[in-house]
């Protein structure tokens, strides 16, 4: 597998990793502290044109791959994977899905103001009761002339306390399980919707996590995406490329939290020399860079795999390597920064050292978009052909 840039790919990376060595990484800490992204670092994102990264320039978008994608996940991530998963939920999940399942009407009516920026998007399909059993949700969608009324609550909604726009799951014919889900476009203004907690996390703090409530949110009829029922198909669709893109997080997180530790390795002295001397020391630095590596060929050749595949893969080489790539680079960045952790010592410990932002970050790896179990649980059934 060939695993060189094009042009394209590589003048993003290279502007990927400008913006973040200058522009990111100096905020990441007060990001984490603050609990919020500013502004400033909102627009410069759409500045640099990575809103709609994936959606054809006729849209707005840069009309990228998904290598592409993958790039700009690393890198962000390597700044603040607070930053980074806000992008993921707004240029993947919402832009990038509706770009694929919407209609010519509804693709010009939302997509350009993502692209731009102008509108921050989400995708709401977890609730109280309903995680990892996503077709289990409990939102219902009930038709009234031109217009659905909803009623249910969605929980951990990325970008949702501040989302102009997203696509929101509900069960239009609940007794039929799987497919009686609709997905819609959802805006926040639509009477009814209304967004009530601002979630503390323990990490990835600034990217705003929310809850919320519809009480008879009434949704036209052109916002249903795709068609009625047909909304695991829509959640299914981009299963590969969320979980391929995903994985690129804990590889940008565990290269930041390596050449810290690199950094540190030889500067800190114990014992009259730095502790880059120490073999034990030595081993960690040496297992962190090679399961980063490791982790980081995964994820892109889950890329590579993404381009050449259809959407939609149960049964393909993909629909595996997707998961294996989620789940590996997850446990892996757990590792990764807790040896950096670890390295830095008391001081790894406080919150004055980057090194323990990247421990607490890395946890929602093993956790969102599908938690480690179920991508075990995935990998081996497409094993066993279940
Ligand atoms: C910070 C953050 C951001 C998020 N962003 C979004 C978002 O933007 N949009 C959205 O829709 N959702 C989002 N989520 C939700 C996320 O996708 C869910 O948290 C995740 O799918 C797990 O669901 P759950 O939390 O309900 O855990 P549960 O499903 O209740 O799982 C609890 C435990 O049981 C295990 N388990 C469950 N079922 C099985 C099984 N069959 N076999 C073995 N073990 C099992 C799980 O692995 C886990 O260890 C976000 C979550 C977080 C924390």
């Amino acid at each position: 597998m060939d695993f060189h840039w094009n042009e394209d790919q590589k003048m993003l990376q290279e502007m990927m990793r400008r913006f973040v060595d200058h522009e990111l990484t100096p905020w990441a800490q007060k990001i984490d502290a603050k609990d919020k992204i500013p502004k400033s670092i909102r627009n410069k994102l759409s500045n640099l044109g990575v809103m709609g990264l994936t959606v054809p320039e006729q849209y707005g978008g840069a009309g990228a791959d998904v290598i592409s994608a993958v790039i700009v996940m690393e890198e962000l991530s390597r700044g603040s994977c607070s930053v980074s998963l806000s992008w993921l939920a707004h240029a993947i999940l919402c832009a990038d899905n509706l770009f694929h399942h919407a209609n010519e009407f509804q693709r010009e009516k939302y997509l350009p103001k993502l692209c731009s920026g102008e509108h921050l998007g989400m995708l709401a399909l977890t609730e109280p009761g309903a995680g990892s059993d996503a077709v289990g949700i409990k939102t219902v969608a009930v038709k009234k002339g031109k217009e659905y009324i909803l009623n249910g609550r969605k929980v951990f909604i990325t970008n949702s306390p501040l989302a102009h726009v997203g696509i929101l799951y509900a069960k239009t014919q609940p007794n039929r399980g799987s497919r009686g889900i609709t997905a819609f476009i959802i805006e926040k203004d639509f009477p009814g919707f209304a967004v009530t907690r601002w979630i503390e996390k323990m990490g990835h703090r600034g990217s705003p996590t929310g809850e919320i409530v519809l009480e008879d949110c009434r949704i036209p009829e052109e916002n249903v995406l795709l068609g009625e029922n047909q909304g695991v198909r829509v959640m299914m669709d981009g299963l590969d490329v969320e979980r391929t893109v995903i994985a690129a997080g804990p590889v940008g997180l565990a290269r930041a939290a390596l050449d810290l530790c690199v950094r540190y390795a030889g500067e800190r002295e114990q014992f009259g020399k730095t502790i880059g001397n120490f073999q034990l020391i030595q081993g960690k630095l040496a297992d962190m860079y090679t399961e980063m590596e490791a982790a980081r060929g995964l994820c892109y050749r889950a890329a590579a795999l993404c381009q050449v595949t259809e959407r939609g893969g149960k049964g393909t080489e993909l629909h595996k390597l997707a998961a294996a790539a989620a789940l590996f680079a997850g446990e892996m960045g757990e590792r990764v920064s807790n040896n950096a952790v670890q390295i830095f010592g008391g001081y790894g410990y406080t919150m004055e050292y980057p090194v323990n932002r990247l421990y607490r970050d890395a946890k929602l790896y093993t956790i969102g978009a599908g938690t480690s179990e179920i991508r075990r649980t995935i990998i081996a059934r497409e094993l066993l052909k279940m």
